[in-house]
């Protein structure tokens, strides 16, 4: 390990050296149960520490807090300038501790330094943005003559409950937080079990920012329990989830007699669509960064190359040369490109894949197994399929790792076609040097979101979201406060307009 490295590891341990609490009406305190778990270092598998574990009524006592400050408190009543400052605050926090968050997520995620620190930045911008989207909220008003003027409000809706997953835990965690409060909701977050020691950071950075108590709660704990409790509290208005497919489908069955909101961020099994006319270099770059960065557990991930078949086998070979060079290793090495899985049971999971991938008759190209030079820790080789036909597990499924299959197509019907031939519609990308044929098939594709010619970079006032299994609703700009807010229309006369007279005598 290089000296940086062992430095800022150090630094990790250090700053993970007590348990982790939650955070509630403003005190950090232990469960109520006193439960404990432990969270793992995904390089090592040997604990970090100990982590409170929320139950029942942890929630209840976190949403009364959130309750008592949206009903009573200051914050939904601020001026949108007055809650930017706060959202600024946060944000100048997250990036005073930098280094510090950093540290604590390639610790807790095993996700490669140099791509924990783009999420960090990103985390910080999450909160500037929404501080600067909420001073420009306008409303609409719709003139009906000189008779009536109906305009528009949007106001918060009460308690958000906030459910994240662990893969790049602390940019979801802020891409959730930064909305609900600039649209002056308060919230309670229930982060991963795998990946709790960065959201425990946020309430820190935000603790010092002087928040006002309860407007915003961290409760930590296992999804069946805390998870669960969130979700069926009628205390909580909204949930905005991120996760697998399977859970948002147990969490709206569970929210059924509390009649919520929700906004899914689910799975993914993204189509990269190769044309032979393309710049093949740059799109070499995106298919292997695309699928391998961020350890390849990534939402949009794109995780299915469909290719020209005039290309097929020259993509193909250079994807998996690259892969095989990709530079698997410590999470704190600067030189790392692709760092261990989350967990032993993940890891277990995505073997358990290529091995079905490979019973089922696909052409491993690339890596396939552990890495002989890391033989502690969730380590896997980046992965490359080949001749992977439509009715494949390792073609249907979401993988969640750094595994990615190739399939020929032989002309744009058959490319759109097979783009859509699964259960997922998050994300989709095209490349081809024709401009009427790229986007023809973008819109082809049924995801939702689709880059042509391009890696994935986001622009934060576009929406985000998937369709079909991989999502319901849109967050990101102005789509994020459709979701926060309740919308009222007023409706309002302005002269003597004809009203029915009923009960009038004679
Ligand atoms: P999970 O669905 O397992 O968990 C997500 C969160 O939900 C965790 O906090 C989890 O707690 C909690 N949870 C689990 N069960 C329940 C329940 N019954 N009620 C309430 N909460 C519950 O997802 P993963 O953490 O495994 O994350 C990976 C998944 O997330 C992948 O499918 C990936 O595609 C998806 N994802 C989607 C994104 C998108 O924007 N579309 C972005 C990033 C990831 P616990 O940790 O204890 O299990």
């Amino acid at each position: 390990m290089t000296t940086s490295a062992e430095t800022l590891r150090a630094r990790a341990r250090e700053l993970s050296g007590r348990p982790a609490l939650h955070y509630i009406g403003g005190r950090f305190v232990e469960g109520r149960s006193g439960g404990r778990f432990e969270t793992l270092d995904p390089a090592t598998n040997k604990p970090i520490t100990d982590v409170a574990e929320g139950r029942a009524d942890d929630i209840d006592a976190a949403v009364a807090a959130a309750r008592k400050a949206f009903d009573e408190g200051p914050w939904p009543h601020l001026s949108p300038a007055e809650r930017a400052r706060y959202l600024e605050a946060i944000a100048d926090g997250i990036e005073a501790r930098g280094d510090d968050l950093v540290a604590v997520e390639c610790l807790d995620t095993g996700l490669p330094v140099t791509q924990a620190r783009g999420q960090a930045a990103r985390a910080a911008a999450n909160f500037r943005f929404f501080a600067r989207e909420i001073q420009q909220e306008h409303t609409t008003a719709y003139r009906v003559g000189d008779s009536f003027i109906n305009y528009v409000v949007r106001k918060p809706v009460g308690v958000a409950g906030l459910i994240t997953p662990w893969n790049t835990p602390f940019m979801l965690e802020t891409w959730k937080v930064a909305p609900a409060l600039a649209t002056g909701n308060t919230c309670v977050l229930k982060p991963a079990e795998w990946s709790p020691l960065s959201a425990t950071l946020l309430a820190e950075v935000i603790d010092e920012v002087g928040l006002p108590e309860g407007v915003f709660n961290l409760v930590h704990g296992i999804g069946e329990v805390a998870g669960a409790a969130l979700t069926t509290h009628p205390g909580v208005q909204l949930i905005s989830f991120t996760g697998e497919t399977t859970t948002g489908q147990e969490i709206m069955r569970a929210g059924a007699s509390t009649l919520k909101r929700y906004s899914f961020e689910l799975g993914g099994k993204s189509p990269v669509v190769v044309f032979a006319d393309c710049d093949v270099d740059r799109a070499v770059d995106a298919a292997v960064f695309g699928v391998f960065s961020l350890n390849g557990e990534r939402c949009t991930a794109g995780s299915r190359l469909l290719i020209e078949a005039s290309l097929y086998d020259d993509f193909v070979a250079a994807v998996g040369e690259r892969a095989r060079a990709v530079r698997i290793g410590d999470p704190f090495d600067e030189s790392t490109e692709l760092g261990p899985l989350i967990r032993p049971e993940h890891h277990e999971r995505v073997s358990g894949y290529i091995t079905g991938a490979i019973e089922e008759g696909a052409r491993l190209v690339a890596g396939g197994r552990r890495p002989d030079h890391m033989p502690e820790g969730n380590y896997l080789q980046a992965t490359v399929f080949a001749d992977v036909t439509r009715d494949m597990r390792i073609f249907q499924e979401e993988v969640f790792g750094p595994v990615v299959v190739a399939t020929a197509f032989a002309d744009e019907a058959e490319a759109v076609r097979l783009a859509n031939d699964v259960r997922y519609g998050l994300a989709g990308y095209v490349w081809s040097g024709d401009v009427g044929r790229a986007h023809r098939v973008a819109q082809g594709i049924d995801a939702g979101m689709v880059w042509v010619n391009s890696q994935n970079v986001r622009d934060l006032r576009t929406p985000f979201g998937g369709a079909k299994a991989s999502g319901i609703g849109r967050e990101g700009g102005e789509f994020s406060f459709e979701f926060y807010c309740e919308t009222e229309t007023i409706h309002v006369a302005l002269g003597g307009h004809r009203i029915p007279r009923f009960g009038v005598k004679g």
